[in-house]
C-alpha cells in the first residue's frame, strides 16, 4: 500500500509556506569554518553592537532566582512602565514575545480567507508569512525608491482590508515616510482598517513622526515596539503594541496566558530607563553609518540612504557576496528572499567590526 502523505490534510497555504530564514547563527558558522565564535563578525539581524543594556543585565540576574514562578501573565509593572513612558494608560499596551508576536496576534484576530492585509513591496517579510498562515490575500504595493508610497496603499484599500502595515523605518529598506504622508493617509483609512505602524527602528532617526497621537486619539491603529534593537535584548524575546484600548482588548484575547517570560519582563523594565545605553546606541549607529556611507561612495557603491541601524547596498550578485564574506567569518544578508539578488543588507556593528566588514567587503569584490 502507497504511504499516505500527510501534507494532504495539512491546510494548503501552510504546506505552501517559504519558511522565515534568519540571519546565519554565529555558532554554526565558528563550526563550519574551525573558527573560534569570538572571530565572527555577525551584522546580519540587525541587532545591537553593544549588547545588552548593563541595567538590564543586572535586573535578569536578580529575576533568575525567581524562575520556579509563573510569569505575571499580566505583565503589570513593564506595562505600567511602557505606559507611563508614552503617557498612556496601562490598557493600551500590550506585551508580546518578541515584537512578531504581536504581527501574528493582529492576524489572529482580524484576518481570515476572506480578509486582504496591505503592505509595502520590500516591506518586512514577516507580514506576508503571517497572512499567508491565515489564509488571507497579501497585496503588495510598489514602493518607487523602496520608500512606501502611503497613497498608493490607502487606494488599495478595499472592503475586504483588514489590516496595513506600515513599516517606519523599514526594514530591509532602512527608509522612512514622514509625518505628512502619514496624516495625509490616516485621513483616507476607513473604520474597519487596522492600521500598524510597525516601529522597530523608532529610537534610531533624529525626528521620527510622530503615530502615537492616532493611538491616543482612539484610532484603530497598533503601534509596535520592540527591546530587540536599541536596548540590545533580541535573545529574551520582547515587544510591545500600543493600541487603542479597544484594539488591545482584542489582541489581549488572541495571546497565550504567559506569553513573555519573568526573566524578559525583568530586563526590559530595566533596559526601557537605560538612557545612558539608548544614547551610546545611537551614537555608535550614527558614526558606523556614516562609516560605510562613505566607503560606498567612495567605491562607487550604490546604497540607500538608512533611517535605522543597517544598509541596503547594491553589490551585483549578492548570494555569491554574502557566502564569500562568510568564508572569512563575516556574516551579512543576502536579498534574494525580498526579490532583490543584487543588494545585500549590512547591519551597522562598532568601529571595529564596520572596518573588519568593509576590508573583507573589499577583498571580495577585489577584481581576481
Ligand atoms: C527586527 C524587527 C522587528 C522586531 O522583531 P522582534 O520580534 O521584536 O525581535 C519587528 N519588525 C521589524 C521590521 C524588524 O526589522
Amino acid at each position: 500500500m502507497r504511504a499516505m502523505m500527510i501534507e494532504q490534510f495539512a491546510n494548503s497555504f501552510v504546506c505552501d509556506l517559504v519558511a522565515y530564514e534568519p540571519g546565519k547563527p554565529i555558532d554554526e558558522t565558528a563550526r563550519e569554518l574551525g573558527l573560534e565564535a569570538s572571530e565572527i563578525v555577525k551584522l546580519a539581524s540587525n541587532e545591537n553592537p553593544l549588547g545588552p543594556s548593563p541595567l538590564a543585565q543586572a535586573a535578569m540576574m536578580a529575576a533568575i532566582n525567581e524562575a520556579h514562578i509563573y510569569p505575571d501573565g499580566g505583565g503589570y509593572r513593564l506595562r505600567h512602565a511602557i505606559a507611563e513612558e508614552f503617557s498612556l494608560s496601562m490598557d493600551h499596551v500590550i506585551l508580546g514575545n518578541g515584537s512578531n508576536e504581536i504581527i501574528e496576534l493582529l492576524c489572529h484576530t482580524f484576518l481570515n480567507r476572506q480578509a486582504e492585509l496591505i503592505a509595502a513591496e520590500h516591506a518586512f517579510v514577516v507580514y506576508q508569512l503571517m497572512a499567508t498562515l491565515f489564509g488571507a490575500r497579501y497585496v503588495k504595493v510598489p514602493d518607487p525608491g523602496f520608500v512606501h508610497d502611503l497613497d498608493a496603499m490607502a487606494d488599495a484599500i478595499t472592503p475586504q482590508t483588514r489590516l496595513v502595515f506600515i513599516a517606519n523605518p523599514n526594514n530591509p529598506t532602512g527608509t522612512m515616510v514622514g509625518q505628512a504622508a502619514i496624516d495625509r493617509f490616516m485621513a483616507r483609512v476607513p473604520e474597519q482598517v487596522v492600521v500598524v505602524f510597525d516601529e522597530a527602528y523608532y529610537e534610531f532617526p533624529e525626528n521620527p513622526p510622530d503615530t502615537l497621537q492616532y493611538v491616543r486619539a482612539g484610532r484603530n491603529v497598533c503601534v509596535l515596539r520592540t527591546f530587540s534593537k536599541i536596548h540590545g535584548l533580541a535573545a529574551l524575546r520582547v515587544g510591545y503594541g500600543l493600541a487603542s484600548p479597544a484594539v488591545a482588548k482584542l489582541l489581549q484575547k488572541a495571546r497565550q496566558p504567559f506569553n513573555v517570560n519573568a526573566i524578559a519582563q525583568a530586563g526590559a523594565l530595566a533596559a526601557l530607563k537605560d538612557t545612558n545605553h539608548i544614547a551610546k546606541t545611537r551614537n555608535v549607529n550614527l558614526e558606523g553609518m556614516k562609516f560605510y556611507e562613505d566607503a560606498f561612495r567612495q567605491r562607487g557603491l550604490e546604497f540607500v540612504p538608512s533611517y535605522a541601524n543597517f544598509l541596503l547596498v547594491r553589490v551585483g550578485q549578492g548570494d555569491q557576496l554574502f557566502r564569500n564574506m562568510l568564508k572569512q567569518g563575516v556574516i551579512i544578508r543576502a536579498m534574494s528572499s525580498y526579490g532583490l539578488p543584487d543588494w545585500v543588507r549590512i547591519s551597522i556593528g562598532t568601529a571595529a567590526q564596520n572596518a573588519r566588514c568593509l576590508e573583507v567587503l573589499d577583498s571580495v569584490l577585489a577584481p581576481a
